[in-house]
């Protein structure tokens, strides 16, 4: 008989989600089951906490709700009716729908759509893109977050992983913007906290106060999509009242000369009728973000969510090296620190069996892709979803699903839940957890590389998204070593273990204590751009981005490792502000018709669109509400709990109002993550948020909305 010991074990793993934190956790096991799921005390930037979502994680892991075998429909598409079958029949099935599609219409006419469900460097963004790759499937441009940004970053400053967010306890001065890290970066808070309690002063930029607007000493509040121009205001006063860091200007950039001219059409009292912010709050901001260093700003992924995102991530990253903020440990900026993670990207994605021309398809698209809207030759005949929810988290919701109720598209939905999309489903494949699977993990939020063990056996007859793609790869006929290995032989091929940033972090190492830090110096010395060090073509932070001369692009990291680029839109080489899509200037009469801006930021509940099922964190999260600013809910007769609908052209959903000053006026805030299924009208606020394109990368225009809110019917017909 087993002693207490060995049936009792604490296996070290870490969160799964798509969350700058990237949380190291204990999992306490009893006779093979999980019984607690908690943080590691010992990791340096987590500290043993575990956020809302996943302190009770276990809970996810044996939720009733839990899909544990695959099914097949059986009633009309979206009804949620299906039936079990067995892996043999799913994966029979698939072969045989995808070899008809394939032989009449061929591979492209397979679509698949996958992101951040999963974030593990096996099971996360590219488990799929060699398949794809060899299927020849329609290559999927995934660029939902962070794409704007990473294409403006690496113009500006190159593949850096910028300042050391523990460094940040050494700042002096620090600004967030558009980052509410209480609600969606909880552990960075620490390390701002005590730059706080040693006298650092706190900054947050952001149109509505946010739980971390609360906690700064000067909250800002901005028009959506206006930072551009709020940037570029403060070089105008930096440059214009003198406090550049010449020398460090002189060393370490280009395109100085030019960056003054362009900065000098944005003074401040034009800055203030863009923004919303007194001309007197600009002046001010920028002598004491200039004067007061080490300076950093730490940029959320909200930034980049309208028209002109791309070049507000230029126009902000030309900050630091203006002011000479990278001199000092704490200062600097702070995007992605995932670029410091030696990642061997083409071993996932294996972009080498790509075939040339393959078509590549933008996931905001999806929707005029599923309708038709989209001219598509050939069209999509077929759609793998994993590691996503299309029908919560992608805009134009009513066409995608219209889309996914077409009966000649064959859908697949590889899901731990039965979501919103899986409800659309032929066929649904039973994924697991992370307490299920091994995996990698990096983090775009510190600098502890980290390793998944699976802690317990997987559920019924789930598997992981590795193993998904080994059944795959074997029922159509691929041999290749890709699909032979174990996961731990996956993670051993996945990173470049002689970097230097790897030096004495071993497979070994990292099962017994779980993670380690990536060696890129301490917290107390790391100034990774005190000397320049660029990791641009120049080597020097780019005013003038000599990348621009290549047009707008997209990184191979969210097209699967496809490099073509088909666009080739120009791009201003220099940082500038571009209107809104939508907005009074730039369409008077939408303008007239919807005047508000609503934005939909992260709940501080859900993980986009992960935990919207469940219980603990929908009481959490309370019913899907949207804040208005008083002066908009008196002019529409709205009051404090009132049911509002909340619309424009591209459709409507229905919440509850929370009239509030902590919005500004013209603008409303509806969290993002609630379920269709679970909402009061079958729709959520991607319902009314638009597919076009930022500026750069593709990225999303979430915040580039106009709608009206309204007392909702069923409120008036109760009358
Ligand atoms: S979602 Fe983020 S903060 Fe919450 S446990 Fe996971 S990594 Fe930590």
């Amino acid at each position: 008989m087993a002693s207490a010991s060995e049936r009792r074990k604490v296996v070290r793993a870490a969160c799964p989600h798509d969350c700058p934190d990237t949380c190291a956790m204990l999992v306490t096991v009893e006779d093979g089951r999980a019984v607690d799921v908690r943080g590691d005390p010992e990791h340096p930037f987590t500290r043993g906490g575990l956020c809302v979502k996943v302190n009770n994680y276990e809970q996810r892991v044996y939720s009733p709700e839990r899909l544990l075998y695959p099914l097949k429909r059986s009633g009309p598409k979206g009804s949620g009716q299906f039936e079990r079958i067995g892996w043999h029949e799913a994966m029979d099935t698939i072969r045989r729908r995808w070899t008809e599609i394939i032989d009449q219409f061929g591979a492209t006419a397979i679509l698949p759509y996958s992101y951040l469900g999963t974030e593990g460097i096996l099971n996360g963004l590219n488990v799929g893109d060699a398949f794809f790759n060899k299927l020849g499937a329609t290559i999927s441009e995934r660029t939902f977050c962070d794409s704007g940004s990473c294409t403006a970053y690496f113009m500006t400053i190159g593949p850096s992983p910028g300042m050391d967010p523990e460094s940040f306890k050494h700042s002096k001065y620090i600004i967030l913007w558009a980052c509410n890290t209480i609600s969606t970066n909880l552990h960075h808070w620490p390390f701002i906290a005590e730059a706080k309690n040693k006298g650092a002063k706190l900054v947050v930029i952001d149109p509505f106060k946010t739980r971390t607007a609360r906690e700064a000493d000067w909250h800002i509040p901005i028009r959506p999509g206006a930072d551009a121009a709020l940037a570029l205001g403060l070089m105008n006063v930096i440059i214009g009242e003198d406090l550049v860091d010449h020398d460090y200007v002189q060393n370490y950039t280009t395109g100085f000369d030019e960056l003054k001219e362009r900065v000098s059409a944005y003074p401040p009292e034009m800055v203030a009728k863009i923004t919303g912010i007194p001309a007197q709050d600009i002046r001010t901001l920028a002598r004491e973000y200039a004067t007061i260093q080490p300076s950093v700003i730490r940029i959320g992924v909200a930034i980049e969510r309208h028209a002109n995102g791309g070049q507000t991530v230029r126009a902000a990253a030309c900050l630091p090296a203006l002011v000479g903020a990278w001199r000092r440990v704490g200062g600097g900026m702070l995007q992605l620190p995932i670029w410091a993670f030696p990642v061997k990207w083409e071993n996932l994605m294996r972009p080498d069996w790509i075939k040339p021309g393959t078509r590549v398809l933008n996931q905001w698209r999806l929707g005029p892709a599923l309708t038709g809207e989209e001219p598509l030759d050939p069209p999509i005949k077929s759609l793998f979803v994993y590691n996503s929810n299309p029908a919560i988290v992608v805009p134009e919701q009513e066409k995608i699903i219209q889309g996914l109720k077409r009966e000649d598209i064959f859908t697949v939905v590889s899901e731990q839940f039965l979501t919103d999309t899986a409800r659309y489903a032929d066929i649904v494949l039973p994924a697991t957890t992370q307490l299920e699977q091994f995996d990698l993990m990096f983090s775009w939020g510190h600098l502890y590389l980290s390793l998944n063990q699976p802690a317990i056996a997987p559920l019924g007859e789930s598997v992981s998204n590795t193993e998904l793609f080994r059944r795959l790869a074997r029922t159509m006929g691929f041999d290749e070593r890709q699909w032979q290995r174990s996961d731990e032989e996956m993670a051993v091929d996945a990173l470049d273990w002689a970097n230097p940033a790897l030096q004495g972090i071993t497979m070994d190492l990292l099962k017994e204590k779980g993670w380690a830090r990536l060696n890129v110096g301490t917290p107390e010395t790391y100034a990774p751009h005190a000397n320049g060090n660029f990791l641009t073509p120049s080597g020097k932070c780019e005013f003038k981005a000599s990348m621009a001369a290549g047009g707008n692009f997209v990184l191979p990291l969210f097209r699967q490792g496809s490099n073509e680029f088909q666009a080739g839109e120009p791009v201003d080489p220099l940082p500038t502000y571009v209107l809104p899509n939508e907005s009074l200037a730039t369409n008077a009469r939408l303008a007239a018709k919807y005047p508000l801006n609503i934005i939909s930021p992260k709940s501080h509940a859900f993980l986009n669109s992960s935990y919207g099922n469940l219980p603990g964190q929908l009481h959490h999260a309370g019913e899907q509400f949207v804040l208005v600013n008083p002066k908009d809910a008196l002019a529409r007769n709205v009051g404090e709990g009132s049911p509002v609908r909340i619309f424009n052209d591209r459709g409507s959903f229905e919440a509850i109002a929370k009239v509030s000053s902590d919005v500004m006026p013209g603008v409303v805030v509806a969290p993002l993550g609630y379920w269709r299924s679970l909402s009061r009208t079958g729709a959520t606020v991607n319902a009314l948020n638009p597919s076009a394109f930022a500026d750069l990368g593709r990225a999303p225009t979430f915040s580039d909305t106009l709608v009206e809110v309204a007392i909702a019917e069923s409120a008036i017909a109760a009358e």
